[in-house]
């Protein structure tokens, strides 16, 4: 009975130690808990997948995946669904989805319990439990991310168009992003609420026509097509536009629906085409043909984050229950309560704390978003962001956390350049110009049959330069030219540009090109090549006008008035003389002064005196005798003083006149603009040349701005030519024209009217217009510099500057010596009044000399023409400077020789002797008396 009793006793511990041992090999079952939004959605396959891939890996720990779908609409039903859950499972871990519904439950319920619970979504909240762990990138660092994405984008203005308050919250961060100049007015960061749709259009609207082509879009998913669609509507989907989309799902939307070129970035944390997403996929195809699940073929870009993170946290969450129950730790789980409160799970506290910090780097055998790090609040700090060219396949760069501010990229710096080289080379350039000679004009076809297309309308310097250009790059381009002609001024009224820069801004052209001046006001909203010309503000005017030469300009300084009235006063006062003089009792004088009682006095102002002494004293030259009476004298005083103040504005009125042609040209430069304001000067409408005045603190410049500004009518041209065209047409030299010096050196080379006057107001250069941050910006550079180290851009300005000018040169200018000189010209009527009045003293003398000849030949008795040719032999006789009172005649004429040769004689004694008492005297054998001219 004993042994019986021992045997049973026996049986007993051997079948509690094989109960035992049996017991310690099965697996512990740990129940794993998963909300999802939708039934047999991919979360929830990629769930169930991880699970029983692992069950079928390990055979301690056995995890029974339970998932459930989240009520949407009633969040009591959810929480009283996870407390039943609780309280009839062996919860080991809770994953909840990023549903608002039940993510707040599911943390409180496992706070309250020491359940852990795994969050797959953003989390905006910065409260974190004990026992929560978040496998979404942390907003901070992900935000961080981005904001290194659109630094590296170089983006200079941005506009940010987001859903609700909420996503502005989370753009904070990439609002930081560039250090913004807050007073560059073109630099900017425009906020703009989207609204909560369906209709965007009302916020889409306000960046029309704003010059705004950086968009970044803060949306959901599923919204994305919706806004993009409808900003095509309005032009925003154009190709120059850039949208940055910071949804981690948008590779899941089909962008090509949007039939668009814009250019797209986008962004996301896992890369399709890695081995450990191919073989997820494979897993979850299999899965859901196991479980007849349609769907099966997935395509690897409708994955959302939310999955991939599904994927990637089952996995570490096993790994870490099975990790740390090989370290002998508790991880069994139990039924628990809500009710009580008290009643919490021990090893679910050490789970969350192992899971925090836990190196998951085996984790990177499976994962798919990068193994993951957590820090103490169980926020994940490490993922990558993989920067996507378009939204799918073109993976470009890739973040991460570890070094924020550097963008890896995977393709080299010069493969990237490549790739741009040769998609630039595969399309057209689009460069837009304007006609204005030489840089680009109209071809004249050759023949009426020719017909001009294409580039082939146009020739100038800007075809050639953009056609060498071209070559050295290898690219194809098409030339656009703007009718209105403007360059590209900025209207602060309607906070718009126009001209090419306006093209360049909406994208019609690629580059621009003309006699486009590089501003810093432009410069703020297209980029410039290099210089290619330099050139500086000058002043166009006209030459001195070559008048006819005047040869009475010696007339020009009195009035014909003038010269009347002092002609009639010359007479009047010669007369008034002769009149004074004979009532003067002094001026009647003793003829024979060595007869002390004369018989007879005498007046010497006779008309012909009178007449001599009054010109002598207009012309400066006084006169051998001169009046002595107190009357005459004081007449003739006055008539000095007439003549002296007469002859001296004369001779200052002559100088001034004589040299007018020279004193025309006083404008020598800007100052001698400024300083008059008889000429009018003016400038370009719209274009940097007008600027420079109006923004100039230069006290001369804004002095001449003013005028500019007040002057009536405009003094503000459309074009060059035009104000070329009013310089040359302006009256009296009255309009200037300030113009850059490259195109007034080409216009006076062949309008000689013209020319340039002063130096260089200032400095700059011409430079090729592109859009910011053009990709090929420093290509055209080198292109440019290569060219000028060439010499070609020279050779090009020489071409269209001197050799293709149908019209000729101007001839070389004068030295201006001797445009200073007096031409023969301006005094030939002096020299002519000099000839006339010679050719009539001459005619005087020779009428004075054949009546002398008459008076010898009546006097002498001889013939007329044998006094004439006595006389005349004598005249002409040089050698004899001596003549005898009475002409010497041969003797056979003697006898005919006048009596009145004593009389003649006695005439040319002077008319101190009484010529009329000789005559009384005179008898008629007196002609005896003959006289010979001295030998
Ligand atoms: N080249 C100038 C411009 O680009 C035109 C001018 O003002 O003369 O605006």
């Amino acid at each position: 009975m004993k042994i019986a009793y021992q045997n049973v006793i026996w049986w007993f511990f051997f079948a509690v130690y094989n109960y035992m041992s049996l017991a310690q090999d099965e697996p512990l079952n740990v129940d794993v808990v998963g909300f999802f939004d939708e039934k047999n959605g991919l979360s929830e396959i990629a769930f169930q997948t991880a699970i029983s891939n692992l069950n079928t890996m390990k055979d301690e720990i056995r995890f029974n995946p339970m998932s459930f779908v989240v009520n949407t609409t009633d969040s009591f039903e959810n929480s009283k669904s996870l407390c039943d859950i609780v309280e009839t499972s062996n919860v080991g871990g809770v994953f909840c989805p990023t549903s608002a519904k039940i993510a707040p439950i599911v943390e409180s319920v496992g706070d309250n319990l020491n359940i852990p619970a795994i969050q797959v979504g953003w989390r905006p909240s910065a409260t974190y439990t004990d026992i929560l762990v978040n496998v979404y990138p942390v907003p901070t660092l992900l935000f961080q991310g981005l904001r290194a994405i659109v630094r590296n984008l170089q983006w200079r203005s941005i506009v940010v168009f987001y859903e609700t308050a909420e996503n502005l919250i989370r753009l904070q961060d990439i609002l930081k992003t560039q250090d913004y100049n807050s007073g560059n007015k073109y630099n900017s960061l425009m906020l703009k609420e989207l609204g909560p749709g369906p209709d965007y259009r009302s916020a889409l609207k306000q960046i029309q026509n704003k010059s705004e082509y950086r968009i970044i879009l803060d949306c959901k998913t599923e919204n994305i097509v919706p806004i993009l669609r409808q900003a095509k509507e309005l032009k925003l989907l154009e190709p120059h536009f850039s949208y940055f989309l910071t949804s981690l799902d948008a590779h899941t939307v089909d962008l090509k629906v949007l039939n668009s070129s814009v250019n797209v970035t986008t962004v996301r944390i896992f890369e399709p085409e890695s081995d450990n997403f191919k073989t997820a996929i494979s897993n979850w195809n299999n899965y859901m043909k196991k479980m007849n699940i349609p769907g099966v073929g997935l395509d690897p870009y409708s994955v959302k984050t939310e999955t991939a993170l599904m994927h990637d946290s089952v996995h570490m969450f096993l790994k870490c229950i099975t990790d740390l129950h090989a370290t002998g730790k508790s991880v069994e789980p139990t039924k628990l309560s809500c009710e009580n409160v008290d009643d919490k799970w021990v090893p679910g506290f050490d789970i969350a704390s192992f899971m925090k910090a836990y190196t998951h780097e085996t984790e990177g055998l499976y994962s798919i978003t990068t193994p993951m790090k957590f820090d103490h609040l169980g926020r994940r700090t490490n993922f990558s962001i993989f920067v996507v060219e378009g939204n799918r396949d073109d993976v470009v760069a890739k973040w991460n956390p570890s070094d924020p501010d550097v963008l890896q990229f995977f393709k080299s710096e010069e493969d990237r350049n490549k790739e741009l080289e040769r998609k630039w080379s595969e399309g057209i350039v689009t460069v837009a110009s304007i006609l204005g000679p030489p840089y680009l004009m109209k071809k004249k076809p050759k023949s009426e049959t020719d017909l001009l297309e294409g580039n082939n309308r146009y020739e100038g310097f800007s075809m050639d330069l953009i056609a060498l250009l071209a070559k050295d790059l290898n690219i194809k381009f098409k030339f656009e030219v703007l009718e209105s002609g403007q360059r590209g001024a900025y209207d602060k009224a309607t906070k718009s540009w126009n001209g090419l820069v306006r093209e360049i801004l909406d994208r019609r052209a690629e580059l621009a090109i003309c006699d486009l001046t590089i501003t810093p006001e432009r410069r703020e909203v297209v980029d410039f090549s290099t210089p290619f010309m330099r050139l500086g503000i000058s002043i166009l005017y006209k030459k001195a006008e070559a008048k006819e030469a005047n040869m009475y300009a010696f007339l020009d300084p009195f009035s014909v008035k003038l010269w009347l009235y002092s002609a009639t006063l010359y007479l009047g006062i010669t007369v008034v003389l002769f009149f004074i003089s004979r009532i003067s009792p002094q001026d009647w004088e003793n003829p024979h002064p060595c007869e002390q009682e004369p018989e007879e006095l005498e007046n010497i102002w006779d008309m012909k005196n009178c007449l001599w002494l009054t010109l002598g004293s207009i012309m400066n030259q006084g006169c051998d005798i001169l009046p002595k009476g107190l009357a005459p004298r004081m007449a003739a005083s006055m008539w000095w003083f007439f003549s002296i103040i007469v002859t001296n504005s004369y001779m200052a009125n002559l100088a001034a006149f004589l040299t007018n042609e020279r004193s025309q040209a006083s404008i020598n430069s800007a100052e001698d603009l400024a300083k008059q304001t008889k000429i009018k000067y003016g400038t370009l409408e719209g274009g940097s040349t007008q600027n420079f005045f109006r923004d100039s603190n230069y006290s001369l410049y804004q002095r001449m701005w003013t005028s500019m500004e007040q002057s009536k009518p405009s003094v503000f041209e459309k074009s060059n030519d035009d104000g070329v065209a009013r310089v040359q047409n302006t009256k009296n030299r009255l309009y200037a024209f300030l113009m850059e010096s490259s195109t007034l050196e080409y216009q006076i080379m062949t309008k000689c009217d013209l020319k340039q006057v002063g130096n260089w107001l200032d400095s700059k250069g011409y430079g090729i217009a592109m859009p910011l941050d053009y990709p090929h910006r420093s290509r055209i550079n080198e292109a440019l510099l290569r060219m000028q180290e060439k010499g070609e851009i020279n050779r090009l300005k020489d071409k269209w500057w001197k050799e293709k000018r149908s019209e000729p040169p101007c001839p070389k200018e004068a030295e201006d010596q001797d445009a200073n000189k007096l031409a023969l010209q301006n005094v030939g009527g002096v020299f002519i009044v000099l000839g006339v009045g010679l050719a009539l003293a001459y005619i005087v003398g020779i009428l004075e000399f054949l009546w002398n000849v008459r008076s010898v030949s009546v006097d002498e008795h001889i013939s007329y023409m044998q006094a004439l040719k006595v006389e005349l032999m004598f005249a002409l006789d040089v050698r004899k400077t001596k003549k005898r009172a009475k002409p010497a005649v041969s003797e056979s004429s003697s006898s005919s020789r006048s009596p009145s040769m004593a009389r003649s004689f006695l005439q040319s004694a002077g008319s101190f002797l009484r010529l009329d008492k000789i005559n009384q005297l005179e008898t008629p054998g007196s002609s005896r008396h003959t006289s010979r001219p001295l030998e």
